[in-house]
């Protein structure tokens, strides 16, 4: 094995040659950032696929029909990116890091084997799909319409399971954003789907509050949901397959179904750093410290396959692509030379299904109480727009503040799609992000005309509404 041209080591600790491990939302968030900041870095992204920055967050749209082609959900091409200076070697898995060094070996389709040598690595291997513990789950697969979903290729695989056998019905196992947009894109294509879920309410990232109004929403869109069920089994069943479940009540709970989609959350891919020495967190993640640095030299990692850094919660995990594209960039700006920090996720989120938006920022209660707070959450409901202006509708709020500081923690809406819930959730970040008690929110010098908000915005009725409830109690 050879190493690989181009990638000159040079002394003086300054990096010449960045290579990223993963094309996808964090490796190419620091090749980015590298080549912005410095024309002259040699800059080398690696990926197991041949699906450079694609949008894996788009899936649903594509799989639904809203997205006509799968090209679409390339945030850039290959072209775009190699237009950049960046070197793509696709369809090339890293198979280990020797840090002393400073090489991966790496393999191609074929098996060929290489030696990539780098000035400094970032390592941006992502994550990979839960297989939860279902007998059958591990004896079927794409060919029995069995699926799991994160990358491009389980996409192309679910797409010929559709058409292979003309899908009329299909279990969602998971009622999680991605489960839940799922539900909405194969509903759009005509197939009947039964949504499972062994917590108690769909969309467990809010309060069940809020989680029972997307759960109506999912069923008034004819998906059959059944919560507190959990899968037992997936079994052939001629051309179909039958999945057994346990509903609430211990109860027997069985589908047959034309295919069967598994998304049941992530866990990160962080074999390569591992065996390279890396630290892993409890949860396997890589940990690293706020400048993405790993403790090994000259490595550095981001995105899903780490730990994230919260900023009222300290260390934990949040798989998202808006943080891997964060990580990404301050990793890929210290790999050459920077000193950048991570300034912490608050797991702001947001997600559609059908017609109605769910968001969050934030601690609910039990996170807020497992970080040493005192939390209050208030719920409330407030008007997107003045109600004499037609078309005004009801966004569902809870907030959460500290009840000794008044800090706001969190908060959590609901609304229609145009009730612009995800950039009211933002304005909930911004002001948790700056440390801002509850009642502070209300100073906020917010956008106000009748079509579209009310002099006080729905963040500022709610904040009122957990003012007047804290007083009380
Ligand atoms: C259907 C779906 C919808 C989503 N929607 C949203 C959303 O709306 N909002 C949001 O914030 N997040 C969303 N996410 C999550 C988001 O996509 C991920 O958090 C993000 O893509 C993580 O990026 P990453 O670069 O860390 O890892 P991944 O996207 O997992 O990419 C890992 C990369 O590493 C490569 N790789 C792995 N191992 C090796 C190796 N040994 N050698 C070489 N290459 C390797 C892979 O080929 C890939 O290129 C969604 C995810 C899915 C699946």
């Amino acid at each position: 094995l050879e190493p690989q041209d181009g990638a000159a080591r040079v002394k003086e600790n300054f990096p010449v040659h960045l290579l990223a491990i993963g094309g996808s939302d964090g490796g190419i968030s620091a090749a980015l950032r590298a080549r912005e900041l410095d024309p002259s870095v040699d800059i080398t992204v690696m990926l197991a696929d041949a699906y450079p920055n694609f949008s894996i967050c788009g899936i649903p749209y594509y799989v639904s029909g809203e997205v006509t082609h799968w090209r679409n959900l390339a945030h850039r091409t290959a072209e775009d990116i190699e237009a950049l200076g960046i070197r793509l070697l696709m369809d090339t898995t890293a198979r280990r890091i020797d840090v002393d060094a400073h090489q991966v070996a790496a393999t191609d389709q074929a098996g060929g084997g290489s030696l990539v040598a780098y000035d400094a690595v970032v390592v941006a291997t992502g994550a990979v799909p839960i297989r939860p513990p279902i007998g059958g789950l591990e004896e079927l697969g794409p060919g029995d319409g069995v699926h799991v979903l994160h990358t491009m290729s389980d996409t192309f695989a679910v797409m010929q399971t559709i058409e292979r056998v003309n899908a009329r019905s299909a279990v969602i196992v998971g009622a999680g954003y991605i489960g839940l947009e799922m539900a909405e894109a194969l509903t759009t294509r005509g197939v009947a789907v039964t949504q499972i879920e062994q917590l108690p309410e769909v969309l467990p990232t809010v309060d069940p509050e809020l989680g029972r109004l997307v759960a109506a929403e999912l069923r008034r869109h004819g998906v059959d949901v059944c919560t507190s069920t959990r899968v037992d089994s997936i079994e052939r069943s001629g051309n179909q397959l039958l999945v057994r479940a346990m509903g609430p009540g211990n109860e027997p709970v069985e589908r047959t179904t034309d295919m069967v989609l598994v998304v049941a959350g992530v866990r990160p891919d962080t074999n390569l750093a591992a065996e390279a020495g890396a630290k892993l967190a409890r949860n396997g993640a890589i940990h690293v410290d706020t400048h993405m640095r790993t403790g090994l030299p000259d490595v550095y990692a981001a995105g899903d396959c780490v730990v994230t850094h919260h900023r009222l919660l300290g260390t934990t995990y949040i798989p998202l692509g808006t943080t891997a594209h964060k990580q990404g960039r301050v990793a890929g700006e210290n790999a050459i030379g920077g000193e950048k920090e991570f300034a912490g996720s608050l797991g702001t989120q947001v997600v559609k299904i059908f017609d109605l938006v769910a968001a969050r920022t934030g601690l609910r209660d039990h996170e807020a109480i497992s970080a040493g707070y005192q939390p209050v959450t208030v719920a409330a409901t407030a008007d997107d727009h003045k109600a004499y202006y037609p078309g005004a509708k009801t966004i569902h709020l809870r907030i959460t503040g500290d009840r000794g500081t008044g800090r706001l923690l969190g908060v959590q809406e609901i609304g229609e799609r145009a009730t612009a819930v995800h950039k009211r959730i933002d304005t909930a970040a911004a002001a948790i992000f700056a440390g801002l008690t509850v009642e502070a929110v209300n100073d906020l010098d917010l956008s106000y005309t009748p079509p579209l908000g009310s002099p006080w915005d729905v963040i500022q009725a709610a904040s009122q509404a957990w003012w007047r409830e804290t007083r009380r109690s």
